[in-house]
């Protein structure tokens, strides 16, 4: 039997010295090349992150045998403008260790339904003559209805597949739209910034049925809701660098250094200028680290506070005593 020095050769003292306080090896790196082969790789690609984020920060994958193995931010933008602050650097954390997310074993790859509602709509699916009576055995029934609603929230999703998925949403559509009227369905494509064909079958669907389509911001809310609300353009507005031309600017609803993360320094770099910030957010955010005033509204109180800013400006500027400015404005 190999004595442990055998085994591990580079164990074995080569030489000797200060009183046998100190010993020199030679050979034995080879565990090295384990971290050595994690970065290694055989080809460069260009690519961003087209996973419903529209940062487009430029970066350069590294693949090998066809696996990405490790992704670098890229920093070859153009120069906008010599008064402008240039757009990189751009990236995030979640785009530096998207390699991660794309082989993680907790991706998801399957559709999951509420255990409580799977447990319902199975029993229901025996009986029920088709999948849209199974539905209105479940909604109608006060008890059952109750017993899937409270469970929102609390996690217990289990695994389906897609066609008892989709028959659960077809179903249940198709119920709301014969009790309650089409338009009381309220769908969400993916947007057209990802995928056109996605959003468009999703938007196309909606319009078909006669339901309505939401804006992506009510949605997942990353950036101002009122935008699209108010114009109907999603992002069709001046682009995160225009900060840089704000004098004034008030975060509301969105916590940029972590939901705008590579366009975040256009908020810190404008400040150097003079602009001043307010930070309206119910906690310490990141985003109120960058600003001047923290207005901490109690949570669940910031619509009465917008309510209130906007009564002021119409009876003020526009009751009281008009002002071309607002008027033209609104005009
Ligand atoms: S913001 Fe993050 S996820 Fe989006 S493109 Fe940039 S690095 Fe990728």
């Amino acid at each position: 039997m190999k004595s442990i020095f055998q085994k591990y050769k580079y164990m074995t003292p080569k030489e000797t010295s200060a009183n046998g306080h100190a010993q020199t090896f030679e050979g034995g790196r080879e565990w090295e090349d384990m971290y050595r082969d994690r970065w290694s790789y055989d080809k460069v690609v260009r690519s961003t992150h087209g996973v419903n984020c529209t940062g487009s920060c430029s970066w350069n994958v590294f693949v090998k045998n066809g696996i990405v193995t490790w992704e670098n931010q890229n920093h070859d933008y153009p120069e906008t403008s010599p008064d402008m602050p240039d757009f990189e650097p751009r990236g995030c954390p979640r785009g530096a260790s998207f390699s991660w997310y794309m082989y993680s074993p907790l991706r998801v790859k399957y559709p999951y339904v509420r255990g409580e509602l799977a447990n319902l709509w199975r029993e229901a699916r025996k009986t029920a003559p088709n999948a849209l009576a199974a539905w209105k055995s479940i909604v109608e029934d006060p008890d059952k209805a109750k017993s899937y609603k409270e469970a929102r929230g609390m996690g217990g999703f289990v695994r389906s597949n897609w066609e008892e998925a989709s028959e659960i949403v077809a179903a249940s559509m198709l119920y709301t739209a014969q009790t309650y009227g089409p338009d009381r369905n309220f769908g969400f494509s993916p947007i057209p910034a990802m995928s056109m064909l996605s959003y468009a079958a999703g938007a196309r669907f909606m319009n078909l049925m006669g339901g309505a389509c939401l804006s992506f911001y009510d949605w997942y809310a990353d950036l101002p809701p009122a935008s699209p609300q108010v114009w109907g353009d999603q992002t069709d507005v001046p682009e995160s660098s225009d900060w840089y031309n704000s004098g004034y600017i008030i975060t509301w609803g969105s916590n940029v250094p972590q939901t705008r993360t590579p366009d975040a320094h256009f908020l810190t770099e404008v400040r150097y200028k003079g602009t001043k910030v307010v930070s309206v957010s119910p906690d310490y955010a990141e985003s109120t680290t960058a600003a001047d005033t923290w207005l901490n509204a109690r949570a669940g109180s910031d619509a009465a506070l917008a309510m209130a800013m906007g009564h002021v400006i119409l009876k003020d500027y526009y009751i009281d005593n008009p002002t071309p400015m607002f008027l033209d404005y609104a005009k």
